[in-house]
């Protein structure tokens, strides 16, 4: 990171440290945030997590959950702890419109900032800067970004676990966007005495009988291919959110199975949401989702995984997304 020398004289006297990340985070959101508030703790600053929506209940398993502040909860306390910041750390996301009202909250913030992240087109919203699109995850950049600061000296278990836990559930459990500095790190981490199997059953066998019943229902009667384009389609109704009782966090990782056909090469995971319509967008090889979700969906993230929103009726959404493909697939 350039100026590493500078942030680390910052960084020599107790500081309130704040950590943002993203909207309906994710593992490596709640990851490499955690890894980093615990890390921090052990220096000796106050760190404190600021989520905009809450996170998914399966990842209770990691340490100092229940410290998390969420946003869309506790507004009172969000703007408290912003005031008290003396130093504030965005990680997982580019843009600041991914942590809603919050980026209103910080912008004209005189604290230090330091932002790290793995999404393309990164904004220009920090003094110091890690952003690597090429790591599989923030969970990873956390690692070096920890190295870098004082060679990870105060790493443990429970660090470890959390930044595990991140680079299992941005690649996949090491299916996609991996190099090989991911498994150095994996490596590096088992060091600390990981029960793998442990974290590999809490993030993917930990589901609720709704949700494996939800899955069921999604393939069998919500999903559409239009063979010419290589794409698959689920579409989620307000009626399904309603009759499968589903909540934030329980549609986490159906777009992928979608994948899983032979042929396949888009998959899209449309949402009926209370105000908007929510895209989660995945490719294989070539074909960038993340200019698709940018161009017509005001989102972003990465060329194989990105994600968006419309503000339209859900017929019209999934009629504009089946309208464009023809621009970013060849038939
Ligand atoms: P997911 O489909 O898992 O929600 O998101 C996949 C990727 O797309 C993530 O890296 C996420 O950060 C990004 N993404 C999802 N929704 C949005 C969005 O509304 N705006 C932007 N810029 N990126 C998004
Ligand atoms: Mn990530």
């Amino acid at each position: 990171m350039e100026g590493i020398e500078l942030l680390k004289r910052e960084l020599s006297q107790p500081k309130d440290i704040v950590i943002f990340s993203h909207r309906n985070p994710d593992g490596d959101a709640l990851g490499s945030s955690m890894a980093l508030k615990l890390y921090l703790e052990k220096m000796g600053h106050t760190a404190k997590i600021i989520f905009p929506s809450e996170f998914p209940s399966i990842f209770t398993f990691l340490p100092k959950t229940d410290e998390v502040v969420i946003f869309d909860f506790e507004k009172e306390e969000t703007t408290k702890i912003i005031e008290h910041a003396e130093m504030m750390f965005f990680l997982d996301f580019s843009s600041l419109d991914r942590i809603d009202k919050i980026g209103e909250l910080v912008i004209d913030k005189k604290v230090t900032k330091v932002h790290i992240d793995h999404h393309i087109d990164p904004e220009p919203i920090a003094d110091y800067v890690l952003s690597d699109t090429t790591s599989s995850s923030t969970s990873e950049l956390i690692f070096d970004f920890l190295n870098e600061l004082d060679s990870n000296k105060h790493m443990n278990e429970d660090i470890a676990k959390c930044i595990m836990t991140g680079l299992i559930t941005d690649t996949g459990s090491f299916r996609y966007s991996t190099t090989s500095k991911t498994f150095h790190v994996a490596s590096e981490l088992m060091k600390y005495n990981l029960d793998l199997n442990y974290i590999q059953n809490k993030i993917h066998n930990s589901h609720s009988e709704k949700q494996i019943r939800l899955l069921g229902h999604a393939l069998n009667k919500r999903l559409e291919i239009i063979p010419e384009y290589h794409t698959g389609i689920i579409t989620l109704t307000k009626k399904d959110y309603q009759d499968f009782d589903i909540q934030r966090g329980d549609t986490e990782g159906l777009v992928n199975y979608i994948l899983m056909i032979n042929n396949i090469k888009v998959a899209a995971l449309i949402t009926e949401q209370p105000t908007i319509v929510k895209l989660s967008l995945r490719s294989k090889g070539d074909i960038s989702v993340q200019e698709l979700a940018r161009d017509n969906f005001k989102g972003g993230g990465h060329k194989n995984a990105a994600g968006g929103h419309a503000y339209a009726k859900l017929d019209s959404v999934v009629n504009k997304f089946k309208s464009i493909l023809p621009f970013y697939i060849k038939a």
